[in-house]
C-alpha cells in the first residue's frame, strides 16, 4: 500500500534549513560579537520588515540585476478589503536599501547627524541551491549614512567601516580573508566607462555566455561580475574603470588607501569588482576566503551607494554599507574547527536535579527555579527516573547531579556528585546553592 499523501512528510522548502542546538551555539556567538564590535564603533540596530513594496527592490537594487530579474519572491497581496489596494510585495532579498526606505521614511536625515546602522536577519533570493548558497540566508550588515554636512561622503567613513570588518573577523578569528577593493566611480564618470565598455564588447560580445549577450546590450557593468570561467579571458581584455575615473573619485579612493594603510589593513586592489547591485558607487569591496568552501567564498560584500536615497525619491544621503553572509562565516568557522582538530567545548549545564519519585518533582522544580533565577543553568530529571538512568542522563548533560529522594527532600540534606572529580557528598540546601553558584562558569 502507497503511503498516504496526506500523510507523507513535510520537509523543510529546498533551499532552506533548520538551525538547530548546539550549532546555534555558534550562530549566537558570531551575533553576539558582530554586535559587540558595532556597538564600539558607534552603530545602533534597525529591524525593518521582512517585505516590502516591489518597487523598492526593482528601483533601489535594479532591474537588470539577477536579483530583481530572476530571484526575488514576489507575489501579488490581495486587497481584502474595499478600502485596500492589491499590491506587488516582495520578501526582501537583501537590506540595504529597506534601512535606507526608513531613513526617508523617518526623515533620519533631518536630525543632522550621521546615522550607523546595523542589522541581522534573514534575506531571500530564489537562487540554485548549494553549500553556501541558500534561498533563506541570513546577512549581518550595517550601513553609515547621512545628509553630506554630516560627512557621510567623507572617505574616513569608508575606512572605518573596512577597519570595524577587519577587527571583526579577527575577533572571530577568521584567519586568511582577503580584501578586494575598487572604486567604481560616481554617477558622472560611469556612462563615459559604459560607453566605452560597450564598444569593446561589440565585437567580442558574441562569444560570452549568453547572460553576458544580453547583459553587453542592457547592463555593461555587469559582465565584469560574470563567473563563467570561458568568458574570463575576454573579461580581462575590457576597458577598466580606473582609467575613468575624475579626480575628485581618484582623491577619495586615495584617501580611503591612506587610512586603510595607517590602521594596518591590508587590502588588495580588484579592478573588476563592480559587484552584483545597481546602487554603488565609488568605494565596492569584498572579503573573501582562500579555503573551506570551494567557489563560494565571499564572506561579504558592499560599497557606497551615494545616490540611492535619491533613487527612492529621499533627500541627498551618501552612505557606505556591508552584508556579511552569516551563513558562509559559520561554514568557514566550522571549516577552520575542523582543520585545526579543534574540540569544540561541550556546554555542559552546572546541575541537573534527580527527583526518585513523583512525589518529589515540586521539590525539583522548586529548587530549579531558585538556581535558575541565581542564573545557573539547570535541567530537572522526570521523578519516574530510576537512580541509574539519572546518573547516565545527568552525566551526558550536566557538570553535577543533585539527587532528590524522600529523605532528602524530608530532611533538605542533598547527595550532589561532581562528575569532573567523581566526588559525592551530603550538602544542606543552602549550602548547595552557595557552591553551585561559586563553581558555576557562568555567573
Ligand atoms: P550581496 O547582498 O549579494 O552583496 O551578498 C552579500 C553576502 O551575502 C555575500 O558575500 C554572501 O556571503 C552572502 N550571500 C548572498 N547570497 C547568498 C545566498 N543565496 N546564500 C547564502 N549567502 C548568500
Amino acid at each position: 500500500m502507497g503511503v498516504n499523501p496526506q500523510h507523507a512528510n513535510i520537509k523543510a522548502v529546498r533551499g532552506t534549513r533548520d538551525l538547530l542546538p548546539p550549532e546555534t551555539d555558534l550562530w549566537f556567538h558570531v551575533e553576539h560579537t558582530a554586535r559587540r564590535v558595532f556597538a564600539c564603533y558607534g552603530f545602533g540596530e534597525v529591524r525593518t520588515p521582512i517585505f516590502e513594496d516591489t518597487q523598492l527592490f526593482a528601483r533601489g537594487v535594479g532591474e537588470e540585476t539577477d536579483i530583481v530579474s530572476k530571484e526575488m519572491y514576489t507575489w501579488e497581496d490581495r486587497a481584502r478589503a474595499q478600502s485596500e489596494k492589491a499590491q506587488s510585495l516582495t520578501l526582501r532579498p537583501e537590506n540595504t536599501a529597506g534601512v535606507v526606505r526608513a531613513y526617508i521614511e523617518h526623515k533620519l536625515g533631518e536630525t543632522g547627524q550621521l546615522q550607523k546602522l546595523y542589522y541581522i536577519g534573514p534575506q531571500f533570493r530564489r537562487e540554485r541551491p548549494q553549500k553556501g548558497r541558500y534561498r533563506q540566508f541570513f546577512q549581518i550588515g550595517a550601513e553609515v549614512i547621512g545628509a553630506p554636512s554630516s560627512g557621510s561622503e567623507s572617505p574616513l567613513r569608508d575606512a572605518e567601516v573596512l577597519e570595524m570588518l577587519a577587527t571583526l573577523l579577527n575577533e572571530l578569528d577568521i584567519k586568511g580573508w582577503v580584501l578586494n577593493l575598487n572604486s567604481v566611480g560616481s554617477s558622472s564618470e560611469r556612462p563615459r566607462y559604459i560607453a566605452a565598455l560597450k564598444a569593446a564588447l561589440e565585437p567580442v560580445k558574441a562569444n560570452l555566455c549568453i547572460d553576458c549577450q544580453r547583459r553587453a546590450e542592457t547592463n555593461p557593468l555587469r559582465v565584469l561580475d560574470c563567473k563563467v570561467p570561458q568568458d574570463q579571458p575576454i573579461i580581462a581584455t575590457l576597458p577598466q574603470i580606473a582609467d575613468y575615473l575624475d579626480e575628485a573619485s581618484k582623491a577619495h579612493f586615495a584617501a580611503v588607501l591612506a587610512s586603510l594603510d595607517a590602521c594596518g589593513v591590508p587590502y588588495e586592489l580588484n579592478p573588476r569588482l563592480v559587484r552584483g547591485l545597481d546602487y554603488y558607487t565609488r568605494t565596492t569591496f569584498e572579503f573573501s576566503i582562500e579555503t573551506g568552501l570551494g567557489t563560494q567564498n565571499a564572506l561579504l560584500g558592499g560599497g557606497r551607494y551615494d545616490g540611492l536615497s535619491e533613487m527612492l525619491g529621499g533627500p541627498k544621503a551618501p552612505g557606505i554599507g556591508f552584508a556579511i553572509g552569516e551563513d558562509r562565516l559559520i561554514l568557514t568557522l566550522q571549516a577552520m574547527q575542523e582543520a585545526s582538530g579543534a574540540q569544540v567545548p561541550q556546554d555542559k549545564l552546572d546541575a541537573y536535579m534527580a527527583p526518585m519519585g513523583e512525589a518529589q518533582n515540586p521539590y525539583a522544580l522548586a529548587l530549579a527555579k531558585e538556581l535558575r533565577t541565581a542564573g545557573l543553568r539547570i535541567e530537572v530529571g522526570d521523578g519516574s527516573f530510576r537512580l541509574k538512568k539519572s546518573f547516565e542522563t545527568a552525566d551526558k548533560l550536566a557538570c553535577k547531579i543533585v539527587i532528590i529522594g524522600e529523605d532528602e527532600a524530608s530532611s533538605g540534606e542533598l547527595t550532589v556528585k561532581d562528575f569532573a572529580t567523581g566526588q559525592q557528598v551530603k550538602l544542606p540546601r543552602e549550602i548547595l546553592i552557595e557552591q553551585l553558584k561559586i563553581t558555576s562558569r557562568n555567573i
